[in-house]
């Protein structure tokens, strides 16, 4: 028997008490189907970091943050989207894998979408879209002896406030950069004008108990319990980061150092579907007292052989980001800085240590973003170096080693420059980019499949300031902050390893004098 109900409304502090209350009823045997509408709120998935999902100075006091079960993305929420709560007995689902469970899961929930008259599709690995527009996204957690699958389908959307809440790499709060961002979601009543939550709630209801093959009936709705779970945002900041970006979302490894830098504590974060609810904290709790250096094989030895139950997150990308976040603190360890958390490696086949590809260098890539905004190069390649800021010093450094430096200029040109290093049979280059253009963009570097070593840069960028449309196009207009100084103590790592000399006189010490020393 598959038992549904319909709540509602209910109050986001009441979730989590009543997404337990489903899944306990699971556990003694129960198929249980409910649906509620939440008023406004920031619902984030069970391992997201608040701090990285969400634009926490908007979201503020406004509404609460809270937490479900299952894995996935961070949504923001108000009473226009139906949430769909169904907890099963696993039973023969017990060891599905996470991908086969989640598509036959989704496919009732599809069903009733298409039964509505909009052609629809699953796109893995978890959304319902038509022509390629979202209409619905699944999440999925199996823990004590259930499934519990979860679906938001909003039949209105606040795009707006939808991108003030997500800390995503999205467009800019626009009109433009709004109806762009309007284009990737189709809310149902976009095609059906008067559709009513509980109408849909029923018809996902009657294809839910069909796809299991259980009759349904439904009950009342049970009292709301007034439980009070809302997630605090704030956390420290670690003393050492790594991300890696997965076909399953981006996951995130800090970590926090004793003296010693022998690990404190760590925290596995991501947007991601994990479907063993306690993975990411035994591999957490693996990684303490291990010296950071060490991260890499303590997370193969606690991973072990055994598939981790996720979804388009493989063993050994858990384990490559260990090796990052390691590669990390012993860049900055090398150059004489604390961790390095500007400086990430960017390896196409993983195979390449920070030093092969360091040795490799023989280019490097400059952001128009990073000249100031009264300059005539600024958004032309080349620069006469005339002294006035922190690319022409870039210029200087990479001209004085017979490297090539191009400043790019928008995204095509990007493109371009990546194959021409491609085909001119450049090893590696030095790129200098923000952490955000490289998540959002990886795939062009991918494609180009060039080893890179990458700088973040600072200050204003084009995502801070919500521009990136504009940053693509090459029309960004604020200054963000490169650090020449950083740049340099990089390339002088670079000739140490092409010259040999495995010294690193310069690493505590002052620079070569062209720019300041670094403090
Ligand atoms: S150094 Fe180059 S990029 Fe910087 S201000 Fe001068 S000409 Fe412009
Ligand atoms: S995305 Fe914007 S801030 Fe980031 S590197 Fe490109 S132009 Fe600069």
């Amino acid at each position: 028997m598959l038992v549904w109900h319909d709540v509602e409304r209910l109050e986001p502090a009441q979730f989590a008490a009543y997404e337990e209350g489903v899944l306990r009823r699971a556990m003694a045997g129960e198929t249980v189907l409910g649906f509620v509408r939440l008023a406004r709120c920031a619902l984030i998935g069970a391992f997201e970091d608040p701090g990285r999902a969400l634009r926490l100075s908007y979201v503020g006091d406004r509404f609460p943050i809270v937490r479900r079960q299952t894995g996935g993305g961070s949504l923001s929420l108000d009473p226009d989207t139906l949430i769909a709560v169904l907890a099963l007995p696993a039973g023969r689902h017990a060891s599905a894998e996470p991908a086969t469970l989640m598509s036959a899961l989704c496919a009732p929930l599809l069903a009733a979408v298409r039964g509505l008259g909009v052609d629809a599709v699953f796109m893995a690995p978890n959304d319902i879209v038509t022509a390629g527009r979202k209409v619905a996204s699944a999440f999925l957690t199996r823990s004590r002896g259930v499934i519990l699958f979860e679906a938001a389908v909003p039949l209105a959307l606040d795009v707006e406030e939808l991108l003030k809440t997500l800390r995503l790499p999205l467009e800019k709060l626009s009109e433009k950069g709004i109806l762009a961002a309007r284009q990737r979601f189709a809310p149902l009543r976009t095609f059906v004008p008067h559709l009513a939550a509980a109408a849909l709630g029923a018809r996902i209801a009657v294809a839910m108990a069909e796809a299991l093959a259980l009759p349904a009936r439904q009950e009342s709705p049970p009292a709301p319990d007034p439980g009070k779970t809302v997630v605090d945002g704030r956390k420290s900041s670690p003393d050492i980061a790594a991300f890696l970006k997965t076909p399953g979302g981006v996951l995130y490894l800090d970590a926090w150092l004793d003296a010693k830098s022998v690990v404190r504590e760590a925290r596995l974060t991501g947007a991601v579907a994990c479907l063993d609810p306690a993975l990411f904290s035994r591999l957490e709790a693996s990684l303490v007292s291990r010296h950071v250096t060490q991260l890499e094989p303590a997370l193969a030895e606690a991973l072990g052989d055994a598939r981790p139950d996720t979804i388009g997150v493989e063993t050994a990308d858990i384990v490559y980001l260990g090796h990052l976040c390691a590669a990390r603190f012993l860049v900055g360890r090398e150059l004489g800085l604390g961790p390095a958390t500007q400086i990430s490696t960017f390896s196409p086949d993983r195979n390449e240590s920070m030093d092969a590809i360091l040795a490799s260098i023989d280019a490097v890539l400059l952001p128009y973003c990073a000249k100031p905004t009264w300059c005539k190069w600024r958004h032309r390649d080349g620069c006469p170096e005339c002294g006035r800021c922190a690319v022409g010093d870039a210029y200087t450094l990479a001209r004085g080693r017979q490297l090539a430096v191009t400043t790019i200029t928008n995204f095509e040109h990007l493109r371009a420059v990546l194959a021409d290093l491609g085909k001119s049979g450049k090893r590696a280059f030095l790129g200098v980019c923000c952490t955000d253009f490289f998540l959002k963009r990886d795939y062009a570097f991918v494609e180009a499949g060039i080893p890179a070593v990458f700088l973040d840069i600072a200050g204003d960028t084009c995502y801070t300031l919500r521009q990136e449309e504009e940053a693509y196009a090459g029309r960004f207009e604020a200054q963000a902050y490169m650090d020449a100084r950083l740049l340099e103590r990089v390339l002088d790592w670079r000739d140490r390893l092409t010259t040999g000399q495995s010294a690193a006189p310069e690493a505590s010490g002052p620079s070569s004098g062209l720019l300041p020393s670094a403090s």
